[in-house]
């Protein structure tokens, strides 16, 4: 993406108040740079082992978000650095993320995945799983964890109005969660939806993070 794109690109999300990361897994180094030189800041990967090569090799003010299925095993590689992880779909990976935090003395801020396409293939809990999961938080300590809020893909369709009625239910469920188990806690107030190809319906029913990849890198 050009420079005056990128830079007309953030200030529309600056504006609605909604964060851009940049998802550089399949881009080249010579892209990540451009766009890190444009300003770019926040980069998401989805695999571990993409994050810990490449947080060893790019700047270190880069704030590296994990967006992919996260196994419980590979956790312990991403703990001392990771910035945030959108994509906690199991109480025991939640556990498994507090214990590791702990070992660096670190609080890392996370999302829980919530299943909200059509499709089986999505990894995430299901809108009855989320309540017990919420549940669990709110009756655990957790003290190296911070839930900053939820995280959804909608369907891989081209009908644009299922994936409005998908993000519209997610961010119904975000608000009920946020009034039944968080409302004493103001960090979770994170919607992380929206992709290249539904970002614009995505903010529209209050997404704060985006996750662009093809958009930006074309
Ligand atoms: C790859 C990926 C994206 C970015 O997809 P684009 O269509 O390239 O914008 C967003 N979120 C997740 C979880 C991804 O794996």
């Amino acid at each position: 993406m050009e420079e005056n794109k990128y830079k007309k690109l953030t200030a529309e999300l600056a504006e609605k108040n909604v964060q851009l990361v940049a998802v550089s897994k399949y881009q080249s180094d010579e892209a990540v740079i451009q766009l890190y030189n444009y300003g770019q800041r926040i980069f998401g990967e989805n695999k571990v082992q993409d994050l810990v090569a490449k947080q060893a090799r790019f700047p270190n003010d880069i704030a590296w978000h994990m967006i992919g299925h996260l196994q419980s095993n590979k956790v312990k590689y991403i703990a001392p650095f990771i910035a945030m992880i959108h994509s906690v779909d199991n109480l025991k990976l939640l556990q498994e993320i507090n214990k590791q935090a702990a070992k660096h003395n670190r609080i890392i801020p996370c999302m829980l995945q919530v299943h909200i396409a059509s499709e089986e293939t999505k990894f995430g809990f299901s809108s009855e799983e989320i309540i017990q999961a919420a549940e669990f938080i709110q009756n655990n300590s957790l003290p190296y964890i911070e839930i900053v809020g939820l995280m959804g893909m909608a369907s891989n369709t081209i009908d644009k109005a299922q994936i409005d009625s998908e993000f519209a239910a997610l961010h119904t469920l975000f608000t009920k969660l946020k009034t039944a188990y968080f409302s004493s806690q103001s960090s979770f107030r994170e919607l992380s939806m929206g992709m290249s190809s539904d970002y614009e319906i995505a903010i529209k029913n209050g997404s704060t993070f985006v996750r662009l990849g093809s958009i930006l890198f074309k």
